[in-house]
């Protein structure tokens, strides 16, 4: 008996040990980061920090694939607690306090979620908490979600309840905190603003390590800052979201255009007729645009919308006139009550656009198909070994006086000469009014104003030809973009902005700036937060 208990314990002991050497090889532990102070480990926070080459590894990268930054460790927070505990002790460091980059899914495109001998706090562990997305009870009028939430997730979770929130990106496999971070665009962002002027509450861990629950009227400063404000002033735990009845369906159309002008115009025309307007019209859902050239064709992995027979009917016209055309995209929701009136309402809104005649596509599809568009996609890249390259993409925000300037010398100029592009290239106007001028982000000086998105991938091989340095290429072409911009005295902002310089972040916030900075010193005094955006480290 007793000879059988010592087998026993023998045999837990041996598990024990090789259960044990084998996670040490699969993290292969690294010794305590030499950034870190040794007294940290003492918290209970440390067992969930981890320093092993996997967790380092994923969290010196992002989807840009164009800078990798070393982190001392990954805190795989359980609660907001831990994170306030990881805060607080950076902030209360005698010696110098070591950084912190929270980071969502990742998706930033040049180190934005990284920091250099920091703690990156991979916000997505939260997620193992259910009941991080909470719909308001019966009158289900918003929904709070954690800020690592993805808002593929937040759409499934309301629309169990019949609603949705109303502004949206075009891609959903992003995170509240993230995209609140930047803007959160699309083309619904005409009718509702971005996705930063649709929350109504916000919980916060400031750099001081400080929770503050903020929102328009309470602690409103905090609230202004944090939206749009690059991670710099708090790390978003929750938010709060307005919804509306959620349609079941949508009306998908797209429309050709030979000419830049009327392409313009007509867009311009649809996002005035917003809400209730003239004659009653209630206005279309989302309005967006795109350029098509032979470099970026009318189906790319944004979504593939065309048959194959409308593909090439579009590409020989491409070969025949311009070499380029312009795509106006609109979609209009609707459900059951409407189901009878919606092709009157939309047939009524699209009467008198110049598109080429003939040249309109219209596709009847679910609202989660419609938002989930670009998920296909980004699967059928992943397939190809093709989403895990480099992306020096460009978003900019140019003023409506200028974008035939900037369509003269960057669609028609710059990119028509290059021989180098690869991806979509979208063009939309918004409107000032729906944005808040007290929340951080920026935006071009006028009431309407175009977000040019030059989505551009840079595969390792493009037409069977090996091409390891094609991203520099397009960095060229990013720069000459500024230059022709600069030279025209053309005032662009940088969406997903990217900087080096202090001068130069000075100037994209202009007279933001000293207010930018003012808030800086109140809620984050130390420049902890996400020094991967390089603004004050
Ligand atoms: P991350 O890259 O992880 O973080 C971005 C920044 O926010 C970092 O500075 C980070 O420190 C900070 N941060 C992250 N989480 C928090 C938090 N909880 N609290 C405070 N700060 C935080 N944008 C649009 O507006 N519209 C689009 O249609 C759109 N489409 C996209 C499509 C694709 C395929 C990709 C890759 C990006 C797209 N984006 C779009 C850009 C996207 O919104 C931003 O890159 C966004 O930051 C990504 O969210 P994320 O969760 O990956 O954030």
């Amino acid at each position: 008996m007793g000879k059988n208990k010592s087998n026993i314990r023998s045999w837990f002991l041996v598990i024990f040990f090789v259960k044990h050497l084998v996670s040490m090889i699969r993290k292969q532990r690294r010794p305590w980061p030499s950034s870190l102070p040794l007294e940290l480990q003492s918290l209970e926070m440390a067992a969930r920090l981890r320093v092993d080459s996997n967790a380092i590894s994923m969290a010196s990268t992002d989807f840009g694939k164009l800078s990798r930054v070393i982190p001392a460790a990954v805190l795989d927070p359980l609660s907001e607690e831990d994170i306030v505990n990881l805060v607080r002790f950076s902030y209360a460091s005698s010696s110098v306090p070591f950084s912190i980059a929270a980071k969502g899914q990742g998706h930033s495109l040049r180190g934005q979620a990284m920091t250099q001998g920091g703690v990156v706090v991979d916000m997505r562990a939260l997620n193992i908490n259910n009941g991080r997305i909470n719909v308001n009870g019966s009158a289900n009028l918003y929904v709070d979600v954690g800020g690592e939430q993805l808002w593929i997730d937040v759409l499934n979770e309301t629309l169990q309840y019949g609603v949705s929130p109303r502004s949206w990106t075009d891609y959903l496999y992003l995170t509240v905190g993230g995209t609140l971070s930047n803007a959160g665009i699309s083309g619904q962002s005409f009718r509702h603003g971005p996705q930063i002027s649709n929350v109504y509450e916000l919980d916060v861990v400031t750099g001081r390590g400080e929770v503050v629950t903020c929102s328009r009227d309470m602690n409103s400063e905090l609230f202004c800052a944090v939206l749009g404000g690059l991670g710099q002033f708090g790390i978003i735990t929750r938010a709060r979201i307005p919804l509306e009845p959620a349609p079941s369906r949508v009306k998908w159309v797209r429309m050709l255009y030979l000419d830049f002008s009327a392409f313009t115009r007509d867009q311009e025309y649809l996002i005035s007729i917003n809400g209730n307007g003239g004659q009653g019209m209630k206005g279309l859902d989302y309005v967006e645009g795109s350029l098509v050239t032979s470099l970026s064709p009318p189906n790319n992995w944004r979504s593939s919308f065309f048959s194959l027979a409308d593909h090439s009917r579009i590409t020989s016209l491409l070969e025949t006139k311009h070499g380029v055309l312009y795509c106006l995209e609109v979609a209009k929701y609707y459900d059951h009550l409407t189901l009878d009136t919606v092709d009157e309402e939309l047939d009524l809104l699209l009467t008198g656009l110049s598109f080429i005649p003939g040249l309109i596509f219209t596709k009847d599809v679910s609202y989660v198909d419609f938002l989930n568009r670009v998920r296909s996609g980004e699967l059928q890249l992943r397939s190809k070994g093709m989403w895990d390259v480099p992306h020096p993409w460009l978003n900019l925000f140019v003023p409506k006086s200028r974008i035939f300037d900037f369509d003269a010398g960057v669609f028609n100029g710059i990119l028509r000469q290059s021989s180098n592009l690869v991806g979509p290239i979208l063009v939309y106007p918004m409107l000032r009014s729906k944005w808040d001028d007290r929340m951080s982000a920026v935006i071009a000086g006028e009431e309407v104003f175009y977000s040019v998105g030059l989505l551009q991938s840079s595969p390792t091989k493009i037409m069977h030809e090996c091409r390891e340095d094609h991203h520099l290429v397009l960095e060229e072409q990013n720069r000459k973009i500024f230059e022709f911009c600069e030279e025209a005295s053309i005032k662009v902002k940088q969406y997903l902005p990217n900087y080096t310089t202090r001068a130069e972040w000075m100037k994209h916030f202009g007279p933001k700036w000293e207010l930018f900075k003012e808030r800086k010193n109140k809620f984050d005094p130390l420049a902890i937060l996400s020094p991967g955006q390089r603004i004050f480290n």
